[in-house]
C-alpha cells in the first residue's frame, strides 16, 4: 500500500509547490484540509518552531506522518522583516495583496532592495517524533520598486531576479522549484529521506 505523508498547509499555492517537490517519493500526499485539519497557531520567533508546530499539529490530529514548510521573505533593510511575520505583516486576514503595498511603503525611498526567502522543512513520523527530519534553504533576490508578474504567490511579484531579470513570479512554477527556498530545502530533506526511508 502506498505510504500517506499529510501536507500541514492550507495555502494551496505553498502546496503544490511542495507537493510537485514531493513527487519523487511516490508516496500518497494528503493537504491536511482533505482531512478536516485546521491551521495550526505559529507563535513562535523562529521559522524551525513554526514549522514543528505545524506538523506535529497534523501528524496529531490525523495519525499520519507530516511534512510542513515555514517560510518567509526577510529584508535587509528592514532588519530581516518580514520574517515569521511575511503572511500576516499587514495584519488579519492574511492578504498577499496588502502585504505587497506595506513592504513597498517600509522600502519607500530606501536604496538597499536586497532580501532572501527562508523555507525551514520539517517532517515528524508522528506527533511524538523524537528526531523529526529537518532541512532549509534561502534563495536570494532584491526588492522590485513595483510588482511584475503574474505567476507564484506571496510576495513573488516583487522578488527580482538580477541574473534572470525577471521576478519570481514571472518564473515557470518547475523552474521556480529548482531555484527556490523551498525547493532547496526540500532536496536536502529527500536526500535524509533517501538514506532514513519513513
Ligand atoms: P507560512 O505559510 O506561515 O509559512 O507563511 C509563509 C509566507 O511567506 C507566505 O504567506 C508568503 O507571504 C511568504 N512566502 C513564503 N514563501 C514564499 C514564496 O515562495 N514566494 C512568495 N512569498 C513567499
Amino acid at each position: 500500500m502506498t505510504r500517506r505523508l499529510v501536507l500541514a498547509s492550507n495555502n494551496a499555492k505553498k502546496a503544490a509547490e511542495l507537493e510537485a517537490l514531493l513527487a519523487p517519493l511516490g508516496l500518497q500526499v494528503i493537504p491536511q484540509g482533505e482531512l478536516g485539519v485546521s491551521e495550526a497557531e505559529e507563535p513562535h520567533p523562529t521559522f524551525v518552531e513554526n514549522a514543528l508546530a505545524k506538523a506535529r499539529h497534523a501528524a496529531a490530529a490525523t495519525g499520519l506522518p507530516a511534512i510542513a514548510d515555514d517560510s518567509g521573505l526577510c529584508v535587509a533593510a528592514l532588519g530581516g522583516a518580514p520574517g515569521v511575520q511575511s503572511a500576516r505583516y499587514a495584519g488579519e486576514p492574511k492578504s498577499d495583496a496588502r502585504n505587497n503595498a506595506l513592504l513597498l511603503e517600509r522600502l519607500n525611498g530606501v536604496a538597499d532592495r536586497r532580501a532572501h526567502f527562508v523555507s525551514v522543512v520539517v517532517l515528524v513520523r508522528a506527533a511524538d517524533d523524537p528526531q523529526p527530519l529537518i532541512a532549509d534553504g534561502e534563495w536570494h533576490g532584491e526588492i522590485l520598486q513595483a510588482a511584475r508578474g503574474a505567476g507564484g504567490f506571496g510576495y513573488d511579484p516583487l522578488f527580482w531576479l538580477p541574473e534572470l531579470e525577471q521576478s519570481a513570479a514571472e518564473l515557470d512554477a518547475a523552474l521556480k522549484n529548482t531555484l527556490s527556498h523551498r525547493g532547496a530545502a526540500m532536496r536536502h530533506l529527500l536526500d535524509r529521506l533517501n538514506k532514513q526511508p519513513l
